[in-house]
């Protein structure tokens, strides 16, 4: 099969570039699908894995890409509940089912967790192997390719939202990194919930798509020398719920300080340095952050169903569709911040 292979060394990209080759399909284990690769969404992640913030763990070569729609080729799990040629989702993340975390309903948190496109070889390629538990039927309406998103881009904000922050309505939230594609999944999220949302971004053609989407504020952050306090004074007084998607250095610290006494931050990106709080400021607030990783694999049907729903309009998010030989423009794109989420048709 065709698959686009990063070399490495971890820190080379765009010295070195993925490579279209040929290699070998992967062979099925018990319990095990094959997928027919139809998308794969282009990630941040896949580009720390590139430039060397990151080291996947299954080592050089790897195939990268963790957001993958297709259509069931084969399958060797006894489960009448699949046939060929049915659409399906991959949840990248496979966890044991067994461990302590697993069985207290935290399979993001999982001993052993592995995720395709890091621990083993991902989506960027015609066919991708993944246990029964991981795929999911794609629900007639929604679109094969751009649906791909759904397994990152879409689900882990979800995550960050809805089961860590308890989002509803009447909620102020402040969305850090607004402008990305977790942060504008993240905006229409908070708006499907009913919540109020300020949404904080740099680039104005990507806040003009996030006041599309129904944010009730857009801040562009290059023009507040002092972002917390305008943010303060938008919101009366502070926000109930921050949303970090950045992780960065100056970001965590602003959406702390945009958060009202008694706020929660979720953290649900990260950067390679550490970020710098006031342990004064936290305690005498009593502010709670906390961070969000990844989402439990067994949730993607509850994400599906909200942009089955229309809820999040993932066409609109994937601004870019390249075929998998020029995976490396997208990655490109996507560096240089002029995409919200490009996928790969192999
Ligand atoms: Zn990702
Ligand atoms: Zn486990």
């Amino acid at each position: 099969m065709r698959a686009a292979v990063f070399k490495g060394p971890a820190g080379s990209w765009p010295e070195t570039l993925l490579q279209l080759e040929d290699v070998r399909k992967p062979a099925l284990g018990k319990d095990d699908v094959l997928v027919q690769v139809k998308a794969c969404g282009l990630c941040h992640t896949d580009l720390n894995y590139m430039k060397g913030g990151l080291v996947p763990p299954k080592g050089f070569p790897i195939i990268l890409g963790h957001e993958v729609t297709g259509v069931v080729e084969e399958f060797t799990h006894p489960d009448g509940g699949l046939k060929r040629g049915d659409k399906v989702i991959v949840a990248p993340h496979v966890a044991c089912g067994v461990c302590g975390f697993c069985q207290g309903g935290r399979e993001n948190l999982c001993d052993t967790l592995a995720s395709i496109g890091g621990h083993d070889d991902g989506g960027l390629a015609e066919y991708l192997k993944m246990p029964r538990k991981n795929v999911f039927k794609l629900p007639t309406g929604l679109p094969l390719e751009e649906s791909s998103i759904i397994a990152d881009a879409v689900a882990t904000p979800f995550h960050a939202l809805v089961d860590l922050a308890a989002i509803g309505k009447g909620l102020q939230l402040a969305i850090f990194g607004a402008t990305g594609g977790l942060g504008m999944a993240a905006v229409q999220i908070a708006k499907a919930y009913g919540s109020r949302v300020i949404a904080v971004g740099r680039k104005d053609w990507k806040l003009a798509m996030v006041e599309k989407f129904g944010a009730d504020h857009v801040v562009n952050a290059t023009e507040h020398h002092d972002l917390p306090r305008h943010i303060r004074e938008i919101s009366g007084g502070g926000v109930d719920v921050s949303l970090d998607v950045t992780g960065a250095l100056g970001i965590s610290e602003a959406a702390l300080r945009s958060t009202k006494p008694g706020g929660k931050v979720v953290v649900a990106g990260y950067s390679l340095g550490d970020i710098e709080i006031s342990s004064k400021h936290l305690m005498w607030f009593e502010k709670e952050m906390v961070g969000c990783r990844l989402y439990n694999p067994s949730h993607l049907p509850r994400v599906v169903a909200l942009v089955r729903k229309g809820l999040v309009d993932v066409k609109t998010l994937v601004t870019k569709k390249i075929p998998l030989e020029e995976v490396n423009e997208g990655y490109r794109l996507l560096d240089a911040g002029e995409v919200v989420r490009a996928i790969a048709i192999p």
